[in-house]
């Protein structure tokens, strides 16, 4: 799995999480600050219908002790008790919330108003005519209150229930949220450890025991996308390091090889020059003669040796000058016919001049390294096609031989400096940097060089440059792995 998916994977849930966990809290605590006002109404409800009853029967106990003590009940003093408890009752309406608590305060109010109507209308009957329709009004009043204050009693227990139904959810909702939390960090903590640091140490360690001379060392690919391609990356560059070290003890060996036999030659002549015995005029001319083309041998070798060097460090100096395409392949297919190859050289070429914008020396320097690999690695008396052609803005100067072939696999490192075939090795002597200076030369004019072969089949080298190149007349070209090797520091 990916970590950069997992991350966002967990950030998300967080973010869902706490988005649920705050939207849930708004909601609880709505529903429990409503189901906690409606209690708070309830109980002043019971409060003040209380306080009502109270009130009542007191004004009912004050006139019949009045009436008792023989002392007057004027209509003025009732019509103050029904003032009295008109206001309270309107405190009491102020909390009615349905429309049955409604009813039995309009019942109550009746009663009342109906208690006080008979108290004063016995205030003008001669005594004890009214006193059973005031109690009975009286009564009425009471029941009334008293189902009102029982119908409060209810509301307030199933407010009181809810709002401990709201918090037990609260609780819930919290606790669920938690849960989630430690599950999702532990979760998250041990794929972490599985698939983060424990591969992230496993490179770390290969890093080191690679710096440590232990070039075979190789990092585990495990754990999350990101570091299997960290470790194949490393694993990569690893094997390419390989690669070039054995690449450059190669190349020395190939030098030293190719350096090997024009000094032998050399020593030989000096021993016969310098020996004791008669030497002809006609043998010393021959060895003479064999030295001088020993030592332009080996002056073309490290001439060849630090031109490759310059070009691979990323000196490349272009002359352009407008050439004739054709007559550049003619000049070097010539000097191969003239150094009496055993091949067929064919050339072709198109009816007119083909003008190309670009350096003659290095072009031909191209043409040579391909046309020399084409002689040396396909058998003698084949053929091998030059071939010039335009297509479209682009000059091709192509050189198809009928030898040994290169691999799909050979061909993808072909172009790599010290890159040799297996079977080009058996055949002919080299140190496989002519192909890796000829990309650089053809890249710095623009242009590209590819391959067509298989084994056994013979090989198709074709350079593609632009007519005009848009380079500068002398550039730089990037330097190559080339140039860390301590042989040409
Ligand atoms: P060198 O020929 O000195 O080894 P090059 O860089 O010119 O160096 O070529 C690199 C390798 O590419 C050769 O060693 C050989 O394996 C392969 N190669 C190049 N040209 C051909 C060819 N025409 N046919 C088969 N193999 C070739």
């Amino acid at each position: 799995m990916s970590l950069k998916r997992v991350i966002t994977f967990a950030v998300a849930l967080l973010a869902s999480l706490g988005l649920v966990a705050a939207t849930s809290l708004v909601i609880l605590t709505t529903y429990l600050h409503r189901a906690t006002l409606s209690l708070q109404t309830a109980v002043e409800g019971i409060q003040s219908t209380e306080d009502f009853e109270v009130s009542l029967l007191d004004l009912h106990q004050r006139l019949g002790s009045r009436i008792q003590r023989g002392e007057a009940v004027t209509v003025d003093f009732i019509e103050e008790a029904r003032r009295q408890l008109s206001a309270q009752l309107d405190r009491t309406r102020r909390q009615v919330l349905t429309e049955e608590e409604g009813e039995l305060l309009s019942r109550v109010d009746t009663a009342y108003s109906q208690y006080l109507d008979a108290q004063a209308l016995a205030l003008q009957s001669p005594p004890g005519r009214m006193n059973a329709q005031i109690t009975r009004h009286l009564e009425t009043a009471i029941v009334a209150i008293n189902q009102l204050i029982s119908l409060n009693i209810q509301e307030a227990r199933l407010n009181e229930s809810q709002a401990d139904r709201w918090n037990q959810m609260a609780d819930l909702a919290g606790l669920g949220v938690a849960v989630l939390l430690v599950l999702g960090v532990v979760v998250l903590l041990v794929w972490m450890r599985r698939a983060v640091f424990h591969p992230l140490l496993g490179i770390s360690r290969a890093m080191h025991r690679f710096g440590d001379h232990g070039e075979r060392t190789r990092a585990p690919m495990e754990g999350a996308e990101e570091l299997r391609d960290m470790a194949r990356t490393f694993n990569e560059m690893a094997d390419s390091l390989l690669n070039q070290r054995q690449a450059r003890l190669t190349f020395l060996a190939g030098v030293a090889h190719d350096l090997r036999n024009p000094l032998s030659a050399l020593k030989m002549s000096a021993a016969l020059v310098t020996s004791r015995g008669p030497v002809s005029e006609e043998r010393l001319q021959k060895t003479m003669a064999l030295v001088s083309r020993q030592v332009s041998r080996l002056d073309r070798m490290v001439g060849d040796l630090l031109d490759a060097t310059r070009i691979e460090a990323g000196h490349i100096e272009l002359k352009l000058e407008e050439r004739d395409a054709g007559e550049l392949a003619t000049s070097v297919v010539e000097l191969y016919r003239s150094s009496g190859t055993a091949h067929e050289l064919r050339l072709l070429l198109p009816e007119g001049p083909l003008p190309l914008r670009c350096d003659p020396t290095r072009v031909e320097q191209v043409l040579n390294n391909l046309v020399s690999n084409a002689l040396k690695y396909s058998r003698e008396g084949s053929v091998v096609d030059v071939e010039v052609r335009r297509e479209g803005e682009e000059v091709w100067l192509s050189v198809k031989d009928q030898g040994i072939g290169i691999s799909a696999e050979e061909q993808r490192h072909l172009f790599t400096p010290f890159q040799r075939t297996g079977s080009a090795r058996e055949k002919a002597p080299g140190v496989g940097i002519g192909l890796s200076v000829a990309r650089r030369i053809v890249e710095a004019h623009g242009g590209r060089i590819e391959v067509e072969s298989s084994p056994g089949r013979g090989s198709t080298f074709r350079v593609r440059l632009p007519r005009s190149p848009s380079v500068p007349a002398s550039r730089e070209a990037r330097p190559g792995p080339f140039v860390q090797d301590p042989v040409f520091s």
